[in-house]
């Protein structure tokens, strides 16, 4: 049937050939048309053609999605015990020299602590490694945000600026992907939570923008203070532990929470780092007190 169709097909296009010349044409392209002879070629020539043909891709693997999600800064719900009253030992400036010192401090009599940190000093490759030991280390340690510039050491004008002031907030947050959103200001005691906002009038603008886009801010109710200068503590181990007490007996901004300011640098030397291991030491004498990292503080947004 398709060698009919194939000869048909060329006898109607030689209809005005001289007939001898026809026959022989004829042989020929019967020969060409045919469709049987076509088909010989092609299965000649199939195989090498199909060899020709690209291996086509395996089709990929399944790729897991992979989290970037860091799970230890999910929340769990907190459960104060009533019979406890919490200190949180609170490092502020850093990282800085002194750093490591309330590190190795903290890990050695097993307590929790919390570093806020200044987003320019972690500008090179050594702070960086500092704060990210300090976040890894959670729920041991926590990193909090204690701006970028630290107001420049220009409190006031920092302040009277709430757009400036907020916007530096956010970009230590940003360099120092804080996990979440709890602040110190710097030079400044404000307490702003769940319900709570307490600010003098100085740091009230840039608290309100702080709290409208869900910030914390903490304050402290006793600090270990330091020499100018130098930096070094001011009162003795005992001295400071004695303060707290009185601060856990019902003078603290939030009844049996006690937060404790104090500053890495102020612990940079063997001397001083023994102080902070004797302080430390005393507090666990009482075995009321428990030492939690910030975010545990009642009444934070999350
Ligand atoms: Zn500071």
């Amino acid at each position: 049937m398709a060698t009919f169709v194939a000869q048909s097909t060329c006898m109607l296009s030689l209809k005005r050939v001289p007939p001898i010349l026809c026959s022989l044409t004829l042989l020929i392209l019967a020969a060409g048309c045919n469709t049987a002879g076509t088909t010989a070629v092609v299965k000649k020539e199939g195989p090498a053609e199909v060899a020709k043909q690209p291996t086509p891709a395996p089709a990929p693997a399944p790729v897991a999605p992979v989290d970037l999600v860091d799970h230890k800064f999910d929340r769990q719900p907190f459960t104060y015990d009533s019979t406890k009253k919490y200190i949180y030992l609170t490092f502020d400036d850093g990282p800085m020299g002194g750093t490591k010192d309330c590190m190795d401090v903290c890990r050695q009599l097993g307590v929790k602590a919390t570093f806020f940190m200044v987003g320019r000093h972690a500008a090179d490759k050594w702070g960086k490694i500092l704060v990210n030991e300090i976040k890894q280390s959670y729920p041991q340690f926590l990193l909090a945000n204690h701006s970028y510039t630290h107001a420049n050491e220009h409190y006031k004008f920092f302040y009277q600026h709430p757009d400036f002031s907020e916007a530096d907030f956010l970009k230590a947050q940003d360099s120092l992907h804080v996990p979440y959103k709890i602040i110190r200001l710097p030079g400044n005691s404000a307490w702003v939570r769940k319900g709570e906002d307490k600010s003098s009038h100085l740091v009230s603008a840039v608290c309100k923008r702080l709290d409208s886009t869900g910030y914390n801010v903490i304050g402290w109710d006793e600090e270990w203070n330091f020499t100018r200068g130098q930096s070094f503590p001011v009162q003795s181990p005992a001295k400071i532990a004695s303060q707290m007490d009185y601060a856990a007996s019902g003078h603290s901004h939030l009844k049996n929470h006690v937060v404790l300011l104090s500053h890495d640098r102020m612990f940079r030397t063997p001397a001083y780092k023994d102080s902070l291991t004797k302080f430390i030491t005393i507090m666990k004498q009482n075995p009321n007190y428990v030492f939690e990292t910030i975010d545990n503080y009642p009444g934070l947004k999350f």
